[in-house]
């Protein structure tokens, strides 16, 4: 008789990795340097999944780096508010834990998204902001910074020109206060007219680990030319980002405020756990974004068995997909 004694125990799960880094327009000249940016994100994240590390701690990871590349909007080298300022938001949640942490406003914070750690692991509350946000990641030992050093001449520039054609009545009709659904030009052509978009470089995650566990974070500088003070989508609950275990993970970008106003993340994982595949659901939640509001953005989604879904209807959305098989890169879905 043969008798298997399994020496380790095998995962419950292949571990998944989804990243991205914004959807819009980009650029051809900015291409190669926001693949880059989502491989060495999926890389650093992939390496802690593959060696039984959490879902929390390889999406934290991979937007750490996301953060820190300064091709993105978030973190050093974001966009500005209209007083020149860099003002960030993040959150990142734990589906298996159901906790969740969060801040917005911070000027002096250099990664966002471990603040927002600081606060799962650390208060019993879920959200700070502003000074009392970077009061509360100082005192857990994060450094405060001069925001100065997370402004880039390029941002300054990119400002000053926003607000020229601000002041030239040619502002950015996604941010103008002009709702797109009333514009009357056929979909397609506002799908492909680059010149509709403001720019969104936000960055997300979403994870699935070897132990079943899922967990998503979404990083941002918001949108340029911002008023102080403004909180997007992205570190709001169920909107920008969302993770349960009993449904899935989701992580968006895009104009933030349809995004808010459907709650979004949340409608997405609602699907899911009614039995919708991600791909559907993925698809269905930029299309609802389109068809209710005429928002626009793009949306990772993570369910608990490993499938996936990616969509956007901006012309491209920067993602990256690491699974046991390897890591995959791209520019549209
Ligand atoms: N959703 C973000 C916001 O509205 C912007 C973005 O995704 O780039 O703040």
């Amino acid at each position: 008789m043969h008798y298997h004694i399994p020496v380790t125990s095998t995962p419950k799960h292949a571990p998944i990795l989804l990243v991205h880094g914004g959807a819009w327009a980009i650029p051809a000249d900015a291409a190669a340097a926001h693949l880059a940016g989502v491989r060495n994100a999926l890389e650093t994240g992939h390496t802690i999944l593959a060696r039984g590390g959490s879902a929390l701690d390889a999406v934290e990871a991979a937007v750490t780096v996301l953060e820190d590349d300064p091709i993105f909007d978030a973190g050093r080298g974001s966009f500005l508010t209209s007083d020149g300022r860099v003002q960030l938001d993040a959150l990142l949640m734990d589906g298996g834990r159901m906790k969740a942490g969060g801040v917005a406003c911070v000027e002096r914070l250099r990664n966002p998204i471990q603040a927002a750690r600081l606060v799962l692991e650390k208060s019993p509350h879920v959200y700070f902001v502003g000074s009392g946000a970077e009061q509360f990641a100082h005192s857990h030992g994060m450094a405060l910074i001069d925001n100065a050093e997370l402004v880039l001449d390029r941002e300054r520039e990119r400002l000053t020109h926003a607000q020229a054609r601000e002041a030239a009545g040619l502002a950015d009709l996604t941010f103008s206060g002009h709702i797109l659904h009333d514009d009357k030009s056929p979909e397609t052509a506002f799908l492909h007219d680059p010149a509709r978009f403001a720019s969104h470089d936000t960055v997300g995650a979403v994870a699935l680990d070897a132990h079943g566990n899922l967990a998503a974070a979404t990083s941002t500088g918001g949108t340029l030319n911002k008023p102080p003070g403004r909180v997007g989508d992205s570190s709001l609950i169920g909107c920008g980002c969302y993770a349960d275990n009993l449904s899935a993970a989701v992580s968006l970008t895009g104009w933030g405020e349809p995004i808010m106003k459907l709650v979004l993340g949340k409608w997405a994982t609602d699907r899911v756990a009614g039995g919708t595949a991600p791909e559907i659901a993925a698809r269905e939640a930029i299309s609802y974004l389109y068809s209710r509001l005429g928002g626009h953005g793009g949306i990772i989604l993570l369910g608990p068995d490993g499938r996936f879904g990616l969509a956007h209807n901006t012309p491209a959305m920067a993602w990256g997909v690491a699974t046991p098989n390897g890591l995959q890169t791209g520019l549209t879905v």
